[in-house]
Order: C-alpha cells, then sequence, then structure tokens
C-alpha cells in the first residue's frame, strides 16, 4: 500500500526531448540565402530530419525559403494541413502516387522514369505539375541519360494531364567542396534542362545542389538549391559552421555512489577503475543512442562531460559522474549547440563512425519533439 501511494506522488520526470531550435533554422537558412541568389527549397524529409517536419519548414519559410521538399507526395498533408502554403515537391513517391490526392495538395511531382511517367499521365484526372528527374551520375533514381528522349516523348503526348513546370538531378560528390568533382553532373543537367526546352517545354525551373553544392559550389544552383541538412545545422562538407538546431535532453532516473571494481551494464564491459559515481540515464538505443560507441562518447550533466560507460542499453544508458550524484530529474543534455560540454551532433556522428544525418533521423519515436 505504502510502495503504491509512493509511486503515485513520485514526481514526474521529464521524458526524453527533442527540442527544435528555430532560431537555429532560421540562421541556417539565410546563411545559404547569402551563398545564392538561386531560390531555396527547405527539405524536410524524414520529418525535417527527425526535428518535427512542420516546425522545420516553418522556420525556414519564415527566414526566406520558397519552397519544401519531401520524399513522398503523401507527406504534404501534414505540411497542408498545418496551413504552410509553399510550393512543395515530391520526388521518391515509394508508395507511389494518388494523382488526385497530389492534385489537391498541390504537390507536384518529380519523375524519373519512363514508366513512372506513364503511370502518372494514366491515373491523373487533373494536370500534374511534374520535374523531370535526370540521373545526373549516381545510378540512384533520376530518368538515365538513354532514356532522356523517350521522357520527352511521352511527355510531349499526355501534355493535357502533365504539365513539365521543372528539371532536377542531384550531386553524388558535393560533399567533397570541390566544383571539379561536380563538374560532370553540372554538364549532364545543362544538356538534359536543353533537351527540355528544345522538346518545347518552359519556362522551366531547374535545380541539382543539396546543402552542400549550395554552400561551396555555385555552378551547381541554376534557379533553385534543396536544402535539408543545412536546416537542422549539419553541413556534409564540413567547410561551413552551421547553427546546430537541436538539443536532446532526458533525466537522471537513477545515481548512486559504486565501489571500485563494479562491474557496469550487459556482459560487464565496464569494471569501475575505482570508487565513483553512476548516473542511469533514461534513453537508448530504441530512442536513437547508437549502441556501437567509440571510448569518448558522454553527455553533459551539470555543465560537465561524463562519459558513458558499459553497454548503451534499449532505453538507458549508464553515466560515470566521477564521484557526483546527481538528484533524480536532474536533465542530462545528449547533444546541443553550444559546444564545450555539451557534445555536439557532429561529436555523435564520430563516436558512432557515422554521419550526423543518421543520428538525428534516428531518434526514437518516444522521444517527445517540442519547438523553441
Ligand atoms: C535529401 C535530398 C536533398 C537534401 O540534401 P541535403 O544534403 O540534406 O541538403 C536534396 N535533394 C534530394 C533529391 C534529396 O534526396
Amino acid at each position: 500500500m505504502t510502495a503504491v501511494l509512493a509511486s503515485a506522488t513520485a514526481s514526474r520526470l521529464q521524458a526524453p526531448t527533442l527540442l527544435t531550435l528555430g532560431s537555429a533554422v532560421r540562421a541556417n537558412v539565410e546563411r545559404v540565402r547569402e551563398a545564392t541568389d538561386a531560390r531555396v527549397m527547405a527539405v524536410v524529409k524524414a520529418d525535417g530530419y527527425g526535428h518535427g517536419a512542420v516546425a522545420v519548414a516553418a522556420a525556414a519559410l519564415a527566414a526566406g525559403a520558397d519552397w519544401l521538399g519531401v520524399t513522398d507526395a503523401a507527406d504534404a498533408a501534414e505540411l497542408r494541413a498545418a496551413g504552410l502554403d509553399a510550393p512543395i515537391l515530391a520526388w521518391l513517391n515509394p508508395s507511389g502516387v494518388d494523382a488526385a490526392q497530389a492534385a489537391a495538395d498541390r504537390v507536384d511531382i518529380a519523375v524519373g522514369s519512363v514508366e513512372e511517367l506513364r503511370q502518372l499521365a494514366a491515373d491523373a484526372v487533373a494536370p500534374v505539375r511534374v520535374h523531370l528527374h535526370v540521373d545526373t551520375g549516381m545510378a540512384r533514381g533520376g530518368c538515365p541519360v538513354e532514356d532522356w528522349a523517350e521522357l520527352l516523348r511521352v511527355a510531349r503526348g499526355a501534355r493535357d494531364r502533365i504539365e513539365v513546370v521543372g528539371v532536377m538531378g542531384h550531386l553524388p560528390r558535393a560533399d567533397e567542396a570541390d566544383p571539379s568533382a561536380n563538374a560532370a553532373a553540372v554538364l549532364r543537367m545543362r544538356h538534359a534542362r536543353d533537351a527540355v526546352l528544345r522538346a518545347g517545354f518552359g519556362p522551366l525551373l531547374v535545380h541539382l545542389a543539396a546543402t552542400s553544392g549550395a554552400l561551396t559550389d555555385p555552378s551547381t544552383h541554376f534557379d533553385l538549391v534543396r536544402v535539408g541538412a543545412g536546416l537542422v545545422g549539419i553541413d556534409p562538407s564540413g567547410t561551413v559552421a552551421l547553427h546546430g538546431a537541436s538539443r536532446l535532453t532526458a533525466a537522471v532516473v537513477h545515481s548512486a555512489h559504486v565501489r571500485a571494481g563494479t562491474e557496469v551494464g550487459y556482459g560487464a564491459t565496464y569494471v569501475t577503475p575505482h570508487d565513483t559515481a553512476l548516473s542511469v540515464v533514461g534513453l537508448g538505443y530504441a530512442d536513437g543512442i547508437p549502441r556501437e560507441l567509440e571510448e569518448g562518447a558522454g553527455v553533459e550533466i551539470g555543465g560537465t562531460r561524463h562519459p558513458i560507460v558499459g553497454r548503451v542499453s534499449m532505453d538507458q544508458i549508464v553515466v560515470d559522474t566521477g564521484g557526483v550524484v546527481f538528484p533524480r530529474g536532474t536533465t542530462a543534455t545528449v547533444f546541443g549547440p553550444e559546444g564545450g560540454a555539451v557534445p555536439s551532433v557532429q561529436e555523435w556522428a564520430r563516436w558512432a563512425r557515422t554521419i550526423p544525418h543518421t543520428i538525428v533521423t534516428g531518434i526514437g519515436p518516444r522521444v517527445q519533439r517540442s519547438m523553441a
């Protein structure tokens, strides 16, 4: 009875939270706009790179982005429902395109194969706005150059149902920050665009670059740059310091002194070398903490960075706090923009031998999203 009462009255801990910083997203859009005269598409696929698609989109539009980009046309419904009115492009559509819904949501569709274009033309009830997607050199989506003439022939034949408004490509090597690595793709893009114009379409919105190209190579900008990672503070080229747009926090759920020689976590992979204190933080690999981490990984608690010790569990990690016991409910910061004791997303990527994108898009569904 007493135990039940005690748990019922226990203070509620702060749930794991990913806070998206609107001011950082806005500053990052402004930084991109300094680098280009082209229009800016805010790419908010994968739920805004894990940060919340509507939150990131709204902040980007407020800072002067003109377009929104998503992978799947169905993702546009959420953006429209939130009252966002900007033009939207969807370019992969793994679950197919509901042509009527796309028209209703005013979504432009990128089409990268003759077969997809035929299907879309067959399904269209109202004219669908289409961006023809050419493979500019990565063999990962986009119409092979050999099929481009056939794609244009099909598009011409479906002019009552297909309105060609854009041409897109994608850069495979822009993160090298070396314009010569993009030159072949830029040339393919120009040839593809010229063929579309010769086929009688136009005016066209031409777009090739994502974040790296936008920040490092003006020859890739054409009419529009598609920026996703950059919105949330990730420059894949590693050449521009953008503003970290997120802070991941969770509560200390347990903290205690332990003796030297204490085995920590599954498999006892860590044994305390001396007397110390451990804190358990309430998030784990189900929440996006990578299970394979190099030594040095840590979180900030009380203004100091403390190492993660032992195995990462499904919903908890253990931190060696060097003798300090923190009250239950103390906030641990997993990553954030401030630097110093607070790890960055880039540091997490290094510890997990991955790229920052997988860290932010891996944040699990239990983590509450909020916007500041
Ligand atoms: C994801 C994606 C982008 C955005 O790339 P970032 O490097 O995150 O800016 C742009 N275009 C296409 C086709 C994409 O798939």
